[in-house]
């Protein structure tokens, strides 16, 4: 969904959601029932989830100024998936 804006003569700027494509140029206005007509805005970035935001921001961080690995990680290795019972069924070599 998207937010688009439409002005109305009488009511002002009136914020509608729709899905993306599908704005009109025009619409009645949903409080007075007017003609309203779009307006094209930028974005409405404020409408973004703070955590997305979060993640962007580090993730640019880390594009421009990347943490340097300053000791050699413990052997810890990938974690061990347990046997499946079958497997010791299988022939040996
Ligand atoms: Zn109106």
């Amino acid at each position: 969904m998207v937010t688009y804006q439409y002005r109305c003569p009488a009511c002002g700027d009136v914020d509608v959601r729709r899905p993306m494509g599908e704005a009109s140029t025009q619409l009645s206005c949903p409080r007075c029932g007017a003609g309203a007509r779009r307006v094209f805005t930028g974005p409405h970035t404020r409408l973004v989830a703070p955590g997305l935001v979060a993640a962007l921001d580090t993730a640019g961080a880390s594009a421009e100024n990347p943490q340097l690995v300053t000791s050699v990680p413990t052997a810890a290795g990938p974690p061990r998936r347990p046997a499946h019972p079958l497997h010791a069924r299988l022939p040996r070599p």
